[in-house]
């Protein structure tokens, strides 16, 4: 079959096939009844567990205390009755490597008998707590040398056991850490657990400073919003580049994109609809409080928004997102792409890490009530945000940067990469005021009259929202937005729990000495207003001003990758991050090895795809094209030939350069051509001349001969 031919079937099969897929029965079971099924929850552990052993894991899951080895074994015996009596066949200690994805080893709960039979397993508490999966794939960044490879999973009794449904069966999947012989963290999970730990001990310490006395456990909270493209399938299965490097590497910007803003919260597409409820009935099961769902921006974008969470569970929460949203696309002829910028000219996808702390003594620290001028608990806190944002700025831009983030922040859709804080007026004017000296009013909320008599009124935040600022004040929380939407959100989060814990100390040892306890908040906080306000941004992000601003007033500005992965070990950040031992020099430069090899090996594959796609797609189409007009009267007279000859000749210079761009950095630096800067600077801009070319051939050549589906099919049809 022709690319054409291909092409336009694929346009065909889906107008054949937008139906629902069999065996969904949404009416068996309303889906408030599905919440948590599939979780080894505390409701089931309180059902099942001796109140002692209870008691021991409450203990450690809600105090953060030392776990109890002893309850171990009951625990296990209990997890598996469970796991069997929903099915599982199977159970598997599943982690979070430095990939970002999930990994996961599955062993049988079935074991062979003497008898010449299989006996279920002694599912022990040993079993439980400790599995050893050959982790020697995994990236280390020099951790671990390949033949060295033991490597530990150990049970996160926090993060609760689930179980994964399958047509042919079900698995019991039980959170881990993954940590190496000699103990160094080999995940994302194990740093967030000791951030966590960390921000509980310092929180307490300004709780208490505060005259409570009933404290109970801090936890850093999470809330993220995943934003995703829906494609049908058979446009992504007849585009390599979607389905090798999860965008699309070529594509000309069709005539009707978002310009006219009739996607954004638009009326949802009934494919699309079927999908998200059953996204919803998935992650219920799970345990996950999907709580809000609605179209995005771009045409085909679109977000799910689940209830915030401890962040560690959130974290855990949200790699299931990720897989549930794959894996229900599917069933439902569609692709679910959660590349930063699937497609060139079209708003790209984020993940909003909606953060705060709290615990359930004191509720929600990051909450101003209605008259935070006079909240200095709530001051307090978030000006320990404020200063750790400006501190460690370079930081917070580096836990986000990847290959796929670097085409959206700083594309005006997107924060810029200038990390700066937004306050809101009401919180940005009392900031001002305790700069000034004092802080002795608030602005008030107010009431929004609509001007329709039958209209109720509405209560009024007391701030605007802001959509370009990397890190907003949004009412009750801080919300982190440059994270990229295909991220694990751990390493964002392991680093906003370190650095404000860094500035809760720097604010505890202040305030823990002083005789004047008011009058030191006061200052401190002025301190911070005067030393770190430059981080302070409440206009518009995307503005010229603003980046010749945030330039004069010293905020980094670290564009791509290569710039930012260096700050993961600057002396500062070593510093802070060994203090509160969430990470160590050796763990920190092996993650900055890790993801700057992953940057080069991203490009690497995507300048061969293009290449591949360039030479055995878009030139047999266009010299089929250039046969059939040859051959016609035009043609043979040379008269305004489209394509001229030209333009592919162009393109094949193109593809060389390319090739030898690739070629050189191969050789000079191995395989992999670990040298992130030398693939930004010559292989990033050669295929980007390349697309530049083969898109413009895409505008002249007849639409039955081209062979890729066009950014229209992929986007508009649902
Ligand atoms: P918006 O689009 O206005 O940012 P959404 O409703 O889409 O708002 O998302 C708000 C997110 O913030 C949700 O995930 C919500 O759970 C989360 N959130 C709310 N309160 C907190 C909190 N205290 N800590 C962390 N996340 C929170
Ligand atoms: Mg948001």
């Amino acid at each position: 079959m022709t690319g054409n031919a291909a092409r336009l079937d694929a346009v065909a099969s889906v107008i054949d096939r937008v139906e629902l897929p069999k065996g969904v029965d949404f009416s068996a079971e309303p889906t408030g009844d599905l919440f948590g099924i599939n979780t080894f929850n505390l409701a089931k552990m309180k059902e099942v567990l001796s109140s002692e052993a209870y008691e021991k894991l409450i203990a450690t899951i809600s105090d953060g205390s030392k776990l109890d080895i002893s309850v171990a074994d009951e625990v296990a015996g209990a997890m598996k009755d469970w796991a069997l009596s929903r099915g599982a066949t199977h159970y598997a200690h599943v982690f979070y490597p430095l990939t970002g994805f999930t990994a996961e080893k599955h062993d049988s709960f079935y074991d062979p008998a003497p008898d010449g039979g299989a006996a279920i397993s002694k599912f022990k508490g040993k079993t439980l707590i400790q599995g050893e999966p050959d982790g020697s794939s995994f990236p280390s960044g020099g951790l671990r040398a390949t033949h060295a490879a033991r490597g530990y999973t150990a049970w996160d009794p926090t993060s609760p056991a689930f179980i994964i449904e399958n047509p042919c069966g079900t698995t019991l999947c039980i959170p881990t850490s993954f940590v190496s012989w000699t103990g160094e963290a080999l995940d994302k999970k194990t740093p967030v657990l000791k951030s966590m730990q960390a921000l509980d001990k310092v929180a307490r310490r300004i709780l208490k400073l505060f005259g409570h006395e009933s404290i109970a456990h801090v936890s850093a909270t999470a809330g993220p919003e995943q934003e995703y493209f829906l494609v049908d399938k058979s446009f992504f299965y007849s585009r390599p580049d979607l389905m090798s490097a999860g965008r699309s590497l070529f594509g000309a910007a069709p005539p009707k994109g978002q310009e006219f803003d009739d996607h954004y919260f638009g009326v949802i597409p009934e494919r699309v609809m079927s999908f998200m409820y059953e996204v919803d009935r998935e992650l219920f099961k799970l345990g996950i409080p999907a709580k809000t769902r609605h179209n995005e921006v771009a045409p085909g974008q679109f977000e799910i928004a689940p209830m915030f969470e401890s962040a560690n569970v959130a974290a855990d929460h949200q790699q299931l997102v990720m897989t549930v949203l794959k894996k229900v696309a599917d069933k439902y002829g569609l692709a679910c792409l959660m590349h930063e910028k699937p497609f060139a000219g079209v708003n790209g996808s984020g993940k909003h890490v909606n953060w705060s702390l709290g615990n359930s003594t004191q509720g929600n620290l990051l909450d101003p009530g209605d008259t935070p001028h006079e909240n200095a608990q709530f001051l307090v806190f978030a000006g320990a945000v404020i200063r750790a944002v400006d501190k460690f700025a370079p930081l917070l831009r580096a836990v986000v940067a990847s290959a796929g983030n670097d085409h959206r922040l700083g594309a005006n859709e997107a924060p810029p990469a200038i990390i700066s804080v937004y306050l809101g007026d009401q919180l940005m004017d009392v900031f001002e005021q305790i700069k000034g000296g004092g802080a002795t009013t608030s602005k008030s909320k107010g009431v929004l009259n609509i001007g329709v008599d039958t209209l109720p009124e509405l209560p009024k935040d007391a701030g605007d929202r802001n959509r370009t600022s990397p890190f907003a004040f949004t009412g009750n929380r801080f919300e982190f937005r440059a994270v990229g939407s295909n991220m694990s959100i751990a390493g964002p989060l392991t680093a906003m729990n370190t650095i404000i814990t860094d500035s809760l100390e720097y604010i505890a040892d202040r305030l823990e000495g002083a005789s004047d306890l008011n009058a030191e908040i006061q200052a401190v906080l002025q301190e911070i207003m005067e030393v770190n306000g430059k981080v302070i941004f409440n206009g518009n992000g995307y503005s010229e001003e603003w980046h010749a601003e945030a330039e004069s007033r010293g905020l980094p500005n670290l564009k791509t990758t290569p710039d930012a992965l260096p700050a993961l070990t600057s002396p500062e950040v070593v510093e802070v991050f060994e203090k509160y031992g969430v990470l160590s020099e050796v763990e920190l430069e092996s993650r900055q090895e890790v993801y700057a090899e992953q940057y080069c090996a991203i490009i690497n594959v995507e300048a061969k795809l293009a290449i591949e796609i360039a030479k055995t797609i878009i030139y047999p189409a266009a010299m089929r094209y250039l046969g059939e007009l040859s051959s016609t009267v035009a043609g043979v007279k040379e008269v305004g030939v489209t394509p001229s000859t030209a333009i592919l000749e162009e393109a094949a210079t193109l593809t060389s350069s390319l090739e030898s761009a690739i070629a050189a950095l191969e050789s000079a630096y191995g395989s992999v051509g670990h040298e992130p800067t030398s693939w930004k600077d010559t292989v990033l801009p050669a295929m980007l001349e390349l697309r530049g070319v083969v898109d413009s051939l895409e505008a002249v050549i007849a639409d039955d001969i081209w062979p890729l589906p066009t950014y229209q099919e992929m986007l508009f049809i649902k």
